[in-house]
């Protein structure tokens, strides 16, 4: 095992910016992804380390502006799962939260993490789909939003520059809007998910409206998946429509077989997942 690399930590973020823009760093928040990393057996392991714990700008649930939730980039699962207001604005984040590793991961590891680390079977990611989320980056240059379908550019690969950090998650509110989330993974906790799948919509003189169904771990970055969508804008809450959405998403999804699931596996879960939560959510 290599020796561990140096940890600097700034105590505010013009500091930490100062820092990033000089000798590369790697950011550290919760720890939960990066310490896996830190022998170097899982890809180029760290240099040296930002620890970003002591940044209070990148902490805190708050309504901004009256029409949107903004989370801080260092918001802890546990964090989320309590908050007030994303358990009534934004339930699925909550619902995610909750299915992340064990209490000692959802004490540590935060929503930035998740974002940044970019795996596709990171929880939160198809939540941020869904909702139509921003991510709000920082650095000596000032700040940037990226939308969430924007960010997650490729394999582990994001639209975020080695000098920025994910400052919050801003997420919409839209009136009327419901959220679901929903993950098959091997066992109730500790399970990276086979398929994790966010639902949003809202439902206007009797069809839904603004469908965004959103997945993870069934291509090499989260996706949203268009024909389904299509399949569902305008239409009425009908087990018909369910028929049709379930099976243009199994056709629409390529998945890749893996030592976690099968191709095939995957793609029936996925129809069935979609379709029981439609059922719900019509009351068929
Ligand atoms: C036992 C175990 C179980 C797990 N279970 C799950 C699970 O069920 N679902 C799931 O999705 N994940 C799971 N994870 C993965 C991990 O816990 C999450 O991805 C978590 O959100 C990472 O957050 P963190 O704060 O610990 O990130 P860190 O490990 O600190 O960082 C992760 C990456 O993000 C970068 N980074 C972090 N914060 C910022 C920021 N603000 N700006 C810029 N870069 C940043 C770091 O440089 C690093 O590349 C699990 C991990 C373990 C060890």
């Amino acid at each position: 095992m290599p020796a561990e690399p140096p940890v600097v930590t700034p105590r505010s973020l013009a500091e930490a910016y100062e820092l990033l823009g000089g000798d590369p760093f790697r950011p550290i928040a919760g720890g939960t992804d990066l310490m896996v990393q830190i022998t170097g057996e899982l890809g180029e392991p760290p240099e040296r380390v930002l620890d970003l714990w002591r940044l209070d700008e990148l902490r805190g649930i708050r309504l901004a502006n009256g029409d949107a939730l903004a989370i801080g980039a260092l918001s802890t699962y546990t964090q989320i799962r309590r908050s007030p207001l994303v358990g009534e604005h934004l339930p699925a984040l909550a619902e995610a939260a909750a299915t992340i590793g064990a209490a000692q991961i959802q004490n540590r590891g935060t929503l930035g993490g998740n974002v940044v680390n970019a795996s596709p079977a990171g929880d939160t990611l198809p939540v941020l789909l869904a909702a139509d989320a921003d991510i709000v980056l920082g650095s000596r240059r000032g700040e940037r939003t990226v939308p969430a379908a924007d960010f997650w550019t490729g394999y582990r690969k994001t639209a975020r520059a080695e000098d920025e950090l994910v400052l919050r998650i801003v997420f919409p509110l839209r009136p009327g809007r419901r959220t679901r989330f929903r993950k098959v993974g091997t066992r109730r906790a500790q399970a990276i998910s086979k398929v994790v799948m966010a639902l949003a919509y809202r439902s206007d003189g009797g069809v839904w409206r603004d469908v965004r169904v959103a997945l993870g771990s069934v291509a090499e970055r989260p996706i949203r998946v268009p024909e389904t969508e299509r399949v569902l804008e305008g239409a009425a809450p009908r087990q018909s429509v369910a028929d049709h959405a379930a099976a243009t998403i199994a056709g629409e999804i390529s998945p890749i077989d893996d030592v976690r699931s099968t191709a095939d596996y995957r793609r029936a879960v996925s129809a069935r997942i979609l379709h029981r939560m439609l059922r719900e959510e019509g009351g068929w």
